[in-house]
């Protein structure tokens, strides 16, 4: 029999990716393709679904072609996507009402403010806290604000997906409105305890029940695809969230294990097991994957702004031409000078949930050079990162004791290593660091028979890198308490 393989689809939010995998959870192709990012207002953020959807049949066909694999030889199709991320469209037509509102839109924090008083009830059905960053509110936009949407949504005309559940939709034909346990857990009105969407919730935002997806455990027959798509019926057998798929790629499956995503924001998750807590450090509780009905949780600490600050250095301010520059140039200073970043730029997330935040340079002198804004863009994703280690530890009742990094920031060795000393926690980087899109496939190949269980998954796991800790304690404290002032000046 000809070799199978899995295809991962990776839509983030900067490029959707393709990628395919033999059934041991190698690589055997990549094709990406990046996307368009539109910002019609300050601290709005959107993008067309329609050039998702091209993108993503793009890469699909791009990758098959590349390896020379016929679309028989693919088993299965796992899907992982930027999540919170929000599409409404017409039953009939598949037309989307309005653009993606991206997870990183701050035109509800108005409406988030004025539920305030809610928030102890909707933390404890969805461990979420009221911030625009969730779907919920923005589905609400889009039926407040497109003409004709809400007498739509109220006939049972329209659709709500994220981006996974739109992706779908499209790829089955129209067929199948799913979604999976990770997405939902993100929209503000499914009730994580329960496992089911929740009735307070959805009068409370006044969305109609008829828009809703089905919820679906994270490895299941999700549907298949439409021949057209890619020449085959291929069954879609695993979904999850770009975090949680991460949670999965990098075997972080006892409670304690910590994973940490430097892609465009930065996401730490741990997995804290079978039962549902709340945090009492801002952090959010999230189900990190349902298999077979059983649920595993995790604490998350979102920030918003990570890769996406060092995108702002080569588009914004242009003291870059490419992300990888940034290595040597924060090598090529002795410290960062006294200069702090703090890159608010979509307000502040984890542990601050300021969405009215912006984000600022601090500490600049004279002898302030390129290669010092460079570094504290670098150094920030350590500081916000021990932000959030600090409110997990101290959920957790217990110190962290290793993180598993990935994203393409983590391919940024001087990161690595300034996140360990910052930590003052070893930082492991995996051999394989697609391990968004390994989640997924993995997901989907313990579906499609591929694997077997969780722990065969976690044995495969391999670690190319160990970063150990390596500065003296003084430093750290010193350089993470000018973090702390840089923070308090935003807030205030
Ligand atoms: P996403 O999945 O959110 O689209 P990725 O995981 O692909 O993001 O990571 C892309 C981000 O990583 C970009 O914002 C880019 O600026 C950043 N990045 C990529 N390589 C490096 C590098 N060597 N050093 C620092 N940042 C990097």
């Amino acid at each position: 029999m000809a070799q199978q393989y899995i295809l991962a689809i990776d839509q983030g939010t900067t490029s959707s990716r393709a990628i395919l995998f033999d059934l041991q959870g190698n690589i055997e192709g990549v094709a990406q393709q990046e996307l368009t990012l539109h910002y019609p207002h300050n601290g709005w953020v959107e993008q067309d679904p329609e050039d998702i959807w091209r993108d993503t049949q793009a890469v699909c066909r791009d990758v098959l072609e590349q390896s020379d694999v016929r679309p028989v030889q693919v088993l299965a199709i796992g899907i992982t996507n930027q999540r919170e991320t929000t599409v409404v469209w017409d039953r009939a037509t598949g037309k989307p009402l309005y653009n993606a509102i991206v997870w990183q839109d701050r035109r509800t924090a108005e409406l988030c403010q004025s539920l305030k008083k809610h928030e102890s009830m909707v933390q404890q059905k969805t461990g979420l806290l009221l911030d625009p960053y969730f779907s919920g509110t923005k589905i609400k936009w889009i039926l407040d604000n497109v003409p004709g949407a809400r007498e739509k949504a109220k006939r049972g005309e329209l659709a709500f997906g994220t981006i996974d559940s739109f992706l779908l939709w499209r790829l089955t034909g129209g067929k199948v409105h799913a979604t999976d346990v990770t997405n939902a857990s993100r929209t503000l009105i499914y009730n994580i305890v329960k496992q089911e969407w929740d009735s307070e919730l959805l009068a409370m935002l006044d969305i109609p029940r008829s828009m809703l997806p089905e919820v679906k455990d994270n490895s299941c027959l999700f549907g298949k695809t439409t021949a057209d798509f890619l020449g085959a019926e291929i069954p879609v057998t695993g979904m999850a969230g770009d975090q949680q798929a991460a949670l999965v790629g990098q075997a972080c499956f006892n409670a304690g294990m910590v994973k940490s995503t430097y892609g465009t924001g930065c996401f730490a998750l741990m997995n804290i097991g079978k039962n549902f807590r709340v945090s009492k450090n801002k952090m959010l509780t999230t189900v990190g994957y349902r298999l077979n009905g059983e649920v595993t949780y995790a604490l998350e600490g979102s920030i918003f702004s990570a890769g996406s600050a060092v995108q702002w250095l080569r588009d914004g301010l242009g003291i870059i031409k490419a992300a990888a520059e940034t290595e040597a140039l924060a090598q090529s200073v002795p410290d960062n000078g006294g200069v702090y970043m703090v890159p608010g730029f979509t307000g502040l997330g984890a542990p601050y949930w300021n969405p009215q935040a912006r984000g600022a340079l601090l500490g600049l002198t004279r002898g302030t050079t390129a290669a010092h804004i460079v570094r504290a863009a670098l150094e920030a994703q350590a500081y916000q990162t021990q932000d959030l280690l600090r409110a997990m530890a101290e959920d957790a009742g217990a110190p962290i004791a290793e993180i598993r990094v990935d994203g393409g920031m983590a391919k940024n060795g001087w990161v690595c290593q300034f996140l360990a000393d910052i930590t003052a926690t070893p930082v492991l980087r995996p051999a394989i660091t697609e391990t968004t899109a390994l989640g997924a496939a993995y997901l989907a190949g313990l579906q499609a028979g591929a694997f077997t269980s969780l722990e065969e998954i976690g044995k495969g796991w391999n670690c190319e890198h160990r970063f150990i800790p390596s500065m003296p304690p003084e430093t750290q404290q010193k350089l993470y308490a000018g973090w702390q002032h840089a923070v308090r000046q935003v807030l205030a």
